[in-house]
Order: structure tokens, then sequence, then C-alpha cells
């Protein structure tokens, strides 16, 4: 980097430094020239071609936080955020397959694994293995730290019994991070993480689930069967998983902030540009001013989801706090996408009602972002809390 996040704190928040500006651009330039083109298909597909996912690690955006030393770009958590962002703008599926990676497994690697861990997982994690991150079950969902999931030590393994649901990129995934619990009656002090791979005995992907938005992003159940997994492959201390589940999650919300900000540029675009090209009453309809407010409303939106963004992601590089910021973002950000992804079907009139038409999978898109890496009430829920000082 030539610029520190921190040379550059009185710079306006979406000031990008060379490196940020380019890596930006090569992710703009492959979502317009190798995305854009087969994203209705991944759509009715339900399902990201492994190629694309190859093209994403060839591209560096699979390993962005991971050292350099071992095969990563070694740069910022900003420059995943303008990764996803970017992503997200041409389809939120693979932006949520590139987001999972690095904000919470790549991330929770990096904070929390013994070099052992690293140097066995990151070369992979950077060039072919996709990684998934499994805190819910069926029971709990906001309240994850009830969860069922047992592990019971055998000496030098432990064995992980229960289910997981709704775990994002389970489907292509090689290796899961996986919370469960090694007592029960020790309450969230029970909770461990563990990196637990594909080719574990005992471990299964289950079912896939049949969604409203972001469809060719798998989302699956985990069966765990005894599944074996050595003790060297607990990721931080035993009992302390609840912590990693929380500041994970802390960082990776910014994530889809920014996923959100991007799913509504994606869809303000193509109806600020159909608003240019359709015609009614003789004229273009950008030239009746409930258009040109309506496109204006839609643009603040997102500026302010983006800056929000923006300020936590830098915040969290410079090592400030920033739990506040991140939950703002994402209530922020996906409620702003829910607006501009509705504004722009209207936009549309009754072509955006079609799947003919682009913005429709923007507004089913969209609507996840109010339920993952906690609901919109969670995120009020910290916000709150951190307002009152009650942590
Ligand atoms: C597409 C998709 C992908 C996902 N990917 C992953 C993944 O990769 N890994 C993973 O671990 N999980 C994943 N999840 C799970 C997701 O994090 C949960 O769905 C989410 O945390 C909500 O849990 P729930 O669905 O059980 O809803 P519930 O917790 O049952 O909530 C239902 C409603 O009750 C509200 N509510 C609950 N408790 C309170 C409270 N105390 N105060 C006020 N309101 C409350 C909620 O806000 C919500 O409106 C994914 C979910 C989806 C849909």
């Amino acid at each position: 980097m030539n610029q520190t996040a921190m040379d550059r704190r009185s710079l306006p928040l979406t000031d990008l430094s060379d490196d940020e500006r380019m890596f930006r651009d090569q992710v703009r330039q492959f979502a317009e020239e190798k995305v854009r083109p087969v994203v209705a298909q991944m759509d009715k597909e339900g399902q990201i071609p492994r190629s694309m996912i190859d093209a994403c690690f060839e591209l560096g955006i699979m390993g962005i936080e991971i050292p350099e030393n071992h095969g990563g770009a070694g740069a910022t958590f900003f420059m995943s955020v303008l990764v996803v962002e970017e992503l997200a703008r041409v389809d939120a599926s693979l932006a949520v397959l590139v987001d999972v990676q690095n904000t919470l497994v790549n991330n929770a690697l990096l904070r929390w694994g013994s070099q052992d861990l690293q140097a066995r997982y990151f070369p992979k994690l950077a060039s072919q293995w996709v990684g998934a991150y499994a805190l819910s079950e069926a029971g709990s969902g906001s309240d994850a730290f009830a969860l069922a999931c047992r592990a019971q030590d055998k000496g030098d393994h432990y064995e992980l019994t229960g289910r997981k649901l709704w775990i994002t990129n389970a489907a292509e995934a090689e290796v899961f991070i996986v919370m469960a619990t090694v007592d029960p009656a020790k309450g969230y002090k029970g909770i461990t993480a563990f990196v637990v791979e594909r080719s574990f005995p005992g471990f299964a992907v289950g079912k896939k689930e049949d969604k409203l938005g972001i469809r060719a992003s798998s989302t699956c159940e985990l069966i765990l069967d005894g599944c074996r997994v050595p003790k060297h492959n607990v990721l931080g201390e035993v009992g302390r998983g609840y912590k990693i589940a929380i500041e994970t999650l802390n960082e990776g919300r910014i994530g889809i902030g920014a996923q959100m900000a991007g799913v509504a540029q994606g869809a303000f675009e193509h109806s600020l540009r159909y608003s240019q090209e359709r015609r009614q009453f003789g004229k273009h309809i950008s030239d009746f001013q409930a258009i040109q407010f309506l496109l204006a409303e839609m643009a603040t939106q997102i500026e302010a989801s983006r800056l929000l963004t923006y300020n936590a992601a830098r915040l969290r590089d410079t090592g400030a706090s920033f739990i506040k910021e991140s939950a703002m973002a994402k209530l922020f950000a996906s409620r702003a996408a829910e607006f501009v992804a509705s504004k722009a079907i209207e936009v549309y009139g009754g072509y955006g009602f079609t799947r003919e038409y682009p913005v429709e999978k923007y507004f089913r898109d969209q609507k996840v972002g109010q339920i993952y890496e906690g609901t919109t009430h969670m995120q009020l829920l910290v916000i709150a809390k951190q307002l009152l000082g009650r942590l």
C-alpha cells in the first residue's frame, strides 16, 4: 500500500488510494465482462459454475487479506468491501460467495487461527478452496448461542454431532468453520469453533434451499454425524467460540453493507439508463420531475449506504471501534437496497415486473440483507446496546 488508511484520514471516505482504485477497477471489469453475461443463467440454474469460482481465485479476490507468504493478496479489509460492492452491482450471489470467503472464513483464521492452521489452510483458501461459516441451526438463528450441535472430547479428536442450517457456500466449500458446544451446561461458554474439512468422516452436506433471491448462491444444511475433527483443528481456544462468532460477524456485516450498496447501485444504474430511453407522452420519462426526484432519492440512499459502509471498514482497518458503525451500515444499506430495488421496478413500469428485464432480480436479491448476519432487529439491538453502554 502506498498510502495507509491512517494517512488518508482527512480525505473523503470515497477517495481511493491508487491500489484501491486499481483493484476496484479490475473487479469492475471482471464483473462486466465475465459475470454480467451469465448472471441470468446462473440465477435460473441456481448455481455458480466452478469456472466462475476459479476465475475469482485467479483474480486474487478469494484471499484478499491472506498474507502474501501464504499466497494471498495481503491487502486490507476495505479492499474486500470494495470487491463485494463491485460484484454485487452485477450479481449479489457471486458477491456473497466472495464475501463469506473473505470477511468470515479467512478473517476468522487470520484473527484466531494458530500458525499451523494458517499454514495448512491459507494457501488452499487463496488458490482453490471455497470456505463456509456455520453458526445457525434450525432452532437457533438470532439466538445463535442456543445452538445444539455437540462436540465430544474423544482424546486426540472431537466428535461433532448435530445439524447446521442455512450455510452459504456449502455446496462448493471444502472447509467449514463450525460452531459447536463442548458442554451445553456451560451455556455460551461451551461454544467452540472448529475447522472442519468436507472430507472428514461423519460430515455431509444436506438439502439445498430453494430461495427467493441470491438463487445462484448455495444455502444448505450440514449434517454432522460423529464427525471426527482433530484437536489441532480447534480455532482459537475451547469455549471461546462465542467470541469468535461475535467478532467475525461484527466485521462480516460490513461486507453485507457493501453487498447491499452494490445491489442498490446496480438496480439504480439500470433505471437511470432506462429512464432516458423510455418515452411516454412524447418525452423521455426522465423528463418528468416525478422520475427525476425518484432518481435523486435513490442516489442519495446509495451514497449514504456507501459512506456508512466505507466508514465502518476504514475504522476497522485503523483498529478503532466499529461495532455500532458496522451495525448501522448493514441496517441502513439493507433498507436502502430494498427501497432502491423496489423503485427501480417502478421506473421500468410493467417491464420491471418481468424476468426479461434485470431489475426484478435485484429486488429478490436485496431481501436477504435484512436477514443474514443478524436480522434488522438484531442490528437495532446492537446499536441500542452500544448507545446505552450495555455490552
Ligand atoms: C440465504 C441465507 C444465507 C445464510 N447464510 C448463513 C451462513 O452462511 N452461516 C450461518 O451460520 N447462518 C446463515 N444464515 C442464517 C441467518 O443468519 C439466520 O437466518 C438469521 O440469523 C435469523 O435467524 P432465523 O432465520 O432463525 O430467524 P429468527 O431468529 O427465528 O427470527 C425471526 C424473527 O424474529 C425476530 N427476533 C428474534 N429474536 C428477537 C429479539 N430478541 N428481539 C426482536 N426481534 C427478534 C427476528 O429479527 C426476525 O424478524 C443464512 C440465512 C439465509 C436466509
